[in-house]
C-alpha cells in the first residue's frame, strides 16, 4: 500500500529526544511501568492520544492575531456562529473550553434521575455526566464493532433492533436521549453510516426522543461515508456533514480532535428554544459569558478555522491514508488489530499478540510498555488494565478487548515514524514468547489506569 503524500509542508519543527534502550528501561521502571508518568519528553514518538496534539496550519495560527477579545460580543464570536451554522445548520453554537464542558452543562438539563441515555457507544467523560447526573448509560453498538478480527464498513453504528427493543423494554418516557457518537471512539476510531443515522433518527422522532450527536470526529466520520457509502461517493464532506447534523437536535463537541485546536469544544441546539435559554444561565456560571464561553477570542479564530480545514478532501485523505498505512504494515506482519483501522488510531489486538497473558496481567499494557523500551513509542491500554475494580465485590473485571491503542496526532508524524512503530510491533512479534504480564502494586478506587504503579510478574 502507498503511502497517501502530505497535502502540506512543514515551516516550523519541534525536535524530539532520541533515547538508548537502557534510559528507556530506566525511565518506565521510574514511572512503575505506567506510561502515563513518564515524562513526555522522553517519549520519541506520542501516540497517547490525538486529542488536542495536532499541529496548527498557518492560516490558524494567522487567526490568532485577529482574535477579538472584547468580553462580549467580540467579532471571533461572531465568525464562529456564521461557521456553526453554515456547517451543521444549528441555531445555536455555543463555544466553551472542552468537551467535557459542554456534557457537565447539557446532561442535567435533558436528564431526570432515573431515566435512561443509550448511545452506540459512550466515551468515558460522556458517560460519567449521565451518571452524575443521575442517568443510566447504556452501550448499544451493532455486533460486528465487537469483532475485531472481521472486516466490516461501519463497525460504529448503533444495533438499531437493539435500540427498539429497549425502548419498548423501558418505554419512551423513560429515555431521556439517544447519543450518537461519531465516529465511534470507544470501538476503535470506526464510523457510523448515514443509513444507520437516518433510520436511529427516524426511531427517536417516532418515540420523541432527543438525538445528542457526540461530534469529535465529525469530519472522519464524513470522510468514511464518502468512501464506504455509494450513494454519497460525489458528495463533499461538508455536504456529507451538513445531512448528518440534521439527524441530530443537539451536539456536544471536543474541538480538540477534528477541529484541530489544542483546546476548545461547542455545545451546539438545531433550533432556538426553551433548551437554549436554559443551556445559557448555566454557562455563564460554569464557563463564562456566552459570546466567549470559557475560551480567548484568538482560541475562537483558530478553531472556527480549523473546523474548515478539518474538511478538506485532500487532508482527510492523508489523514486516514496514515491509519491505513500503518494498518498495511501490520496486516503484512500478521500481527492483529481491529479491523479495519479507524480514523484516528489503530488497536493492536494484544490479547492475540499475547495470549500466554491472561487478562488480569493486562496484555494491553504490557504491550505498552514494550513499544516504549522497544523504540520509545508511547500508546496507552483500552483493556481490563483500564477497567476499574467492581465497585461491589472489589474483583478486578474482564474488558471485551485487550487493546494497545495508537492513536496519530494530525498533522504531526511522517511515514518514517509510521515505519518506526510498525518495526518495533514487528520486533516485539518476534519476541512475543518472552515478555510478561504485570501485577498492580497501588492503585486508587478510581480512574487507576492513569495513576497506578505495576511491577513485572515474576
Ligand atoms: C475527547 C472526547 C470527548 C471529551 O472531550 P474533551 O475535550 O476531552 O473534554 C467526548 N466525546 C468523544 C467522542 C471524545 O473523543
Amino acid at each position: 500500500m502507498r503511502y497517501m503524500p502530505e497535502p502540506f509542508k512543514i515551516k516550523m519543527v519541534e525536535p524530539i529526544k532520541m533515547t538508548t534502550r537502557a534510559e528507556r528501561e530506566a525511565f518506565i521502571r521510574d514511572a512503575h511501568y505506567n506510561a502515563f508518568s513518564l515524562s513526555a519528553e522522553d517519549v520519541y514518538i506520542d501516540l497517547q492520544t490525538d486529542s488536542g496534539t495536532g499541529s496548527m496550519s498557518d492560516s490558524q495560527w494567522g487567526a490568532i492575531m485577529r482574535g477579538d477579545e472584547s468580553y462580549s460580543g467580540g467579532r471571533s464570536y461572531y465568525r464562529l456562529i456564521e461557521a456553526g451554522k453554515e456547517i451543521f445548520g444549528y441555531d445555536y453554537v455555543q463555544p466553551v473550553h472542552q468537551g467535557r464542558a459542554a456534557e457537565k452543562v447539557l446532561f442535567p438539563l435533558i436528564v431526570t434521575p432515573g431515566q435512561y441515555v443509550i448511545s452506540n457507544m459512550f466515551f468515558d467523560t460522556t458517560r460519567a455526566h449521565v451518571g452524575l447526573a443521575g442517568g443510566r448509560a447504556i452501550d448499544c453498538v451493532c455486533p460486528e464493532g465487537l469483532d475485531s478480527g472481521a472486516y466490516f464498513d461501519f463497525k460504529g453504528n448503533m444495533d438499531v433492533p437493539r435500540l427498539r427493543s429497549l425502548i419498548a423494554e423501558h418505554g419512551a418516557e423513560n429515555i431521556a436521549a439517544i447519543v450518537m457518537t461519531i465516529t465511534n471512539n470507544s470501538v476503535g476510531g470506526q464510523p457510523v453510516s448515514m443509513a444507520n443515522m437516518r433510520e436511529t433518527a427516524a426511531l427517536a422522532k417516532e418515540h420523541g426522543i432527543l438525538v445528542v450527536i457526540d461530534a469529535a470526529r465529525y469530519a472522519e466520520n464524513a470522510f468514511f461515508i464518502k468512501e464506504r457509502e455509494a450513494e454519497f461517493a460525489d458528495a463533499t464532506p461538508l455536504e456529507i456533514t451538513r445531512e448528518m447534523f440534521s439527524h441530530g437536535d443537539v451536539f456536544t463537541m471536543s474541538a480538540k480532535k477534528d477541529a484541530l485546536v489544542n483546546m476548545g469544544g461547542m455545545l451546539a441546539v438545531r433550533e432556538d428554544g426553551p433548551l437554549v435559554d436554559a443551556i445559557k444561565t448555566r454557562v455563564i456560571s460554569f464557563e463564562g459569558y456566552l459570546t466567549y464561553g470559557g475560551l480567548a477570542g484568538r482560541d475562537l479564530e483558530a478553531m472556527t478555522t480549523g473546523l474548515y480545514e478539518g474538511l478538506d478532501y485532500d487532508y482527510l485523505r492523508y489523514r486516514i491514508g496514515q491509519m491505513q498505512y500503518l494498518g498495511a504494515r501490520l496486516e503484512e506482519a500478521g500481527i492483529p488489530f481491529q479491523n479495519p483501522v479507524g480514523g484516528h488510531a489503530v488497536f493492536i489486538d494484544a490479547g492475540k499478540l499475547l495470549p500466554h497473558i491472561p487478562y488480569d496481567e493486562f496484555p494491553g499494557q504490557a504491550l505498552t510498555v514494550e513499544l516504549y523500551i522497544e523504540a520509545g513509542i508511547r500508546g496507552c491500554d483500552i483493556g481490563s488494565y483500564m477497567m476499574d475494580r467492581d465497585p461491589e465485590t472489589g474483583e478486578q473485571q474482564r474488558a471485551p478487548f485487550e487493546f494497545t491503542r495508537l492513536a496519530i496526532p494530525r498533522r504531526v508524524y511522517t511515514q518514517a515514524h509510521l515505519d518506526v512503530v510498525a518495526d518495533a510491533l514487528i520486533a516485539i512479534r518476534d519476541r512475543a514468547a518472552g515478555i510478561k504480564g504485570y501485577q498492580i502494586t497501588w492503585e486508587p478506587k478510581v480512574l487507576r489506569h492513569f495513576t497506578s504503579h505495576l511491577k513485572p510478574v515474576d
